[in-house]
């Protein structure tokens, strides 16, 4: 795999703030949600087919964690059938799920990389402490680190891309 294999991640900043609220609204327990928005295909890959390049998250919808646990998350399927639903009615898709550490940092844990299913599926993990966000993908049976980064949010003049792959997300982002 090459550089230009690994799909970027693009985060509207009013998505991020949300996700964040959510995980310190739960406190002390994981909060967990699904993530809605597009994405983006290079058509023109060699086989196997078309190669996902890019994933752009629009907005997040909260879901119940039927574990209610500051160390495990269960999406309840309710949820996750009805962010199916909302999306669909946006001509989106439901293209990841988020949940948040409350004391570790946000990297996935043994449960994390095992439970994870979807070569396609993001995982984003936050940390209510340190504001941190970090998306992951399920390859070769573990979760793999995304670039990702945060869209300047046209509400707050002067705010600015962060987490510095901007030229990339840039592009991504007028695609
Ligand atoms: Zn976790």
């Amino acid at each position: 795999m090459t550089a230009t294999d690994i799909p970027r991640v693009v985060l509207a900043a009013p998505t991020v703030r949300a996700v964040l609220a959510h995980a310190a609204r739960d406190l002390p327990d994981e909060c967990c949600g699904l993530l809605i928005g597009s994405r983006e295909f290079d058509t023109t890959a060699t086989p196997p087919g078309p190669v996902l390049v890019g994933v752009r998250v629009e907005t997040s919808v909260p879901a119940r964690n039927l574990r209610r646990s500051p160390t495990r998350y269960l999406i309840d399927p309710a949820d996750h059938f009805a962010a199916i639903r909302a999306a669909r009615a946006q001509g989106r898709d439901v293209v990841g799920a988020y949940h948040s550490h409350p004391t570790d940092p946000p990297d996935p844990s043994a449960t994390d990389h095992r439970d994870a299913s979807g070569t396609q599926f993001l995982y984003l993990i936050v940390s209510p402490v340190t504001g941190a966000v970090k998306a992951f993908r399920p390859s070769d049976g573990r979760l793999s680190p995304l670039p990702v980064c945060v869209e300047p949010d046209p509400t707050r003049p002067g705010s600015q891309w962060r987490y510095g792959w901007s030229r990339r997300c840039r592009r991504l982002a007028s695609a």
